[in-house]
């Protein structure tokens, strides 16, 4: 059974995310005691989906697989961004929103696991590794680019977003950076166990100012401590929207890498991988990923051609 989107109940989710700036406050990050199994999703939830998705009726799983032990749960953890405006970004509510929050809950909801239903925890770029293999979180959408390094540790479905590396600067761009070649020698900040933080470290000789997440570079960028931000246009596309006329990105946000975003999901789960990459598929074939995305980041960003997944 397939997750649809409901079309009158995106029409209202847009709505609500103009007048509010966000997905209707209606979720705590923990699934509340009333909230029932796998398959008492029924019409309320629907309705109240702050993305307009559909939440599958009691769904059908193999016995143990992931999918079957999480569906009938109700519940499942999902580790995202906390701090990035578009993919993932904690609202007053306390419950994240944003295109990462939008394709976690796309799978939540092909589960038959309401909003209500999941519980979002936090995931900075250097623990999403750790937080899959030690069982923290099911699942992990988070800006997660697909390389093979990390695949030695966990495995990915996906890709279902092509980023790519760009650097952001002082309006004005007071250093007049043309590119990344420009970085050499400068004090550049980025986010410890990301890949832009080893790129431009490596491949282009910047003085890395390493923190923990990319909230943390705004101000060393404000206060002169370092020339640049770098990370995913996207991420850095964000920052800018939200702190209006205060940054702004390197050549229009040119980029230098390709960083294919995927879900993290234990190692050697094929199944759920398997299946995870089957709703991704039919997300982008029914038109859900468009509106998922127009509701999150194509508030700022145009709507891309979402890649195919890559069934490795
Ligand atoms: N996509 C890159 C990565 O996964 C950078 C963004 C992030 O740190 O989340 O490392």
């Amino acid at each position: 059974m397939r997750t649809k989107l409901t079309l009158g109940v995106a029409a209202f989710a847009v709505l609500a995310l103009t007048a509010c700036g966000g997905p209707a406050g209606t979720t705590s990050t923990e699934a509340p005691e009333e909230t029932g199994g796998a398959s008492g999703t029924g019409d309320g939830a629907t309705s109240e989906h702050p993305y307009g998705l559909e939440v599958a009726e009691a769904p059908e799983f193999e016995a143990g697989t992931t999918m079957a032990e999480l569906s009938e749960a109700g519940a499942i953890t999902i580790g995202t961004k906390f701090d990035q405006p578009l993919f993932g970004l904690v609202g007053p509510d306390g419950a994240p929103e944003g295109f990462d929050v939008a394709v976690g809950s796309l799978v939540a909801a092909e589960l038959g696991i309401p909003f209500e239903g999941i519980e979002w925890t936090e995931t900075v770029s250097a623990n999403r590794e750790t937080f899959i293999e030690n069982g923290t979180v099911d699942l992990v959408a988070a800006t997660y680019t697909i390389n093979d390094a990390r695949k030695e540790k966990i495995d990915f479905a996906g890709p279902y977003y092509e980023a790519g590396q760009a650097l952001m600067v002082l309006s004005g761009n007071p250093e007049g950076l043309t590119g990344p070649d420009d970085v050499a020698g400068l004090s550049v900040c980025s986010v410890e166990g990301s890949t832009p933080a080893a790129r431009i470290v490596d491949e282009y000789g910047a003085v890395l100012q390493a923190t923990d997440t990319y909230s943390n570079c705004l101000d060393p960028l404000r206060n002169g401590q370092v020339v640049a931000v770098t990370t995913d246009n996207v991420i850095l596309a964000g920052f800018v929207d939200q702190n209006a006329g205060e940054f702004e990105l390197v050549n229009d946000g040119e980029t230098f890498t390709e960083e294919p975003y995927g879900l993290g999901i234990t190692k050697g789960d094929d199944a759920f991988r398997d299946w995870i990459n089957d709703v991704l598929e039919e997300a982008v074939a029914d038109g859900t990923m468009d509106s998922l995305w127009e509701q999150t980041a194509g508030t700022v960003l145009p709507t891309p051609e979402f890649p195919a997944p890559d069934r490795y």
